[in-house]
């Protein structure tokens, strides 16, 4: 009943170190946004406290209550623990670990062990991070933490050095795509689709299942970057325009927008090297063989090249306006 989707070889080490009892105070589970970390740490929480003799059954009490958000003993915390107050918290502060603390160390209350999940272990505040720090320092009994993060480098080292690395590695579309169809029911084409637009993270292709408006959302961006390919000077500058107003409320969606740019062009050059059938937007295939006959393969080599360096000028604090124009101004030809 481990619920990630295995390609890596985590599950039986895992099922082994709890099987024998020897488990580390504490695991780091490293892995990109929507990789199945929480799924992951959540099925260990499982695995620890099951009635079963085949450990997690997935439905007996505790797997149920675990599953459902309501076991006593299994804790997560993150950044949305702050969201009660009137400044949105940044970060994961010292308070929170206290609290874990005090709880870590009263005996479980219903199950075996007690599990401290946080989510974002690099939004850990170093005051909050040193506390957890001693915590982790002096290990106690049925007690155990999982650390999950996106950004391994942003964790104080210290803490790193205490915790077992679990790493989730993106898993091929085919893997996804087969788990759609057999667990969800989605319908093949569907499934297809989502598989590869998830990257790799199965977590982002059933958040899609589930919310229509994901994909909504993509197309409508889709439409609008195409249009922008086919503008003249004006339009793509007042792109940029907009796009710098936007990198600076949310820098997120203006990366995600960029990555919508990459995956285009990068299916462009699939075309070209005639690998039509390795695309992303499956669903353009058609759109992407016609543009991809207005250029050549190079002219396609050296924009994806400018999208890359784009996306890294933003992350170093670029100006957004400048960055964003200079690549409206590098896009090949207008002949579409
Ligand atoms: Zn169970």
């Amino acid at each position: 009943m481990w619920q990630i989707i295995e390609s890596t070889g985590l599950v039986p080490l895992l099922q082994n170190s709890i099987k024998h009892g020897r488990l580390p105070n504490a695991y780091l589970l490293v892995g990109p946004a929507h990789i199945g970390k929480m799924t992951l740490a959540l099925n260990i929480a499982q695995a620890l406290n099951c009635e079963a003799a085949d450990r997690p059954c997935g439905s007996c009490m505790s797997c149920s209550r675990i599953a459902a958000g309501k076991h006593a003993d299994i804790q997560i915390i993150g950044l949305a623990d702050g969201s009660t107050r009137e400044n949105k918290s940044k970060e994961i502060g010292i308070e929170q670990i206290r609290d874990i603390q005090h709880s870590a160390a009263l005996p479980p209350f219903e199950g075996k062990y007690k599990v401290f999940i946080i989510d974002g272990a690099e939004q850990l505040s170093n005051e909050a991070a040193n506390c957890l720090l001693k915590t982790l320092e002096e290990p106690a009994e049925k007690v155990i933490y999982l650390l999950l993060t996106v950004n391994e480098q942003a964790v104080l080292p210290t803490v790193i050095s205490r915790c077992q690395r679990l790493e989730l590695n993106p898993m091929p579309a085919a893997a996804i795509e087969k788990s759609l169809l057999e667990h969800r029911h989605v319908e093949p084409e569907k499934a297809i689709l989502l598989a590869r637009l998830s990257h790799g993270c199965p977590g982002w292709a059933i958040n899609a299942t589930e919310d229509e408006a994901i994909l909504e959302e993509r197309s409508e961006r889709l439409e609008k970057i195409r249009g922008v390919m086919r503008s003249g000077f004006d339009e793509r500058f007042a792109y940029a325009a907009q796009m710098a107003t936007q990198f600076n409320q949310n820098r997120r969606t203006v990366q995600d927008e960029l990555g919508l740019w990459l995956d285009w062009w990068h299916d462009l050059l699939l075309v070209k090297a005639g690998s039509a059938d390795s695309i992303t937007n499956v669903d353009f295939t058609n759109d992407l063989i016609k543009m991809a006959e207005n250029y050549d393969i190079s002219q396609i080599r050296v924009f994806i090249s400018r999208l890359q360096e784009t996306a890294g000028q933003l992350q170093m604090n670029a100006s957004p306006r400048l960055v964003l124009e200079v690549l409206m101004l590098n896009i090949p030809g207008r002949n579409i």
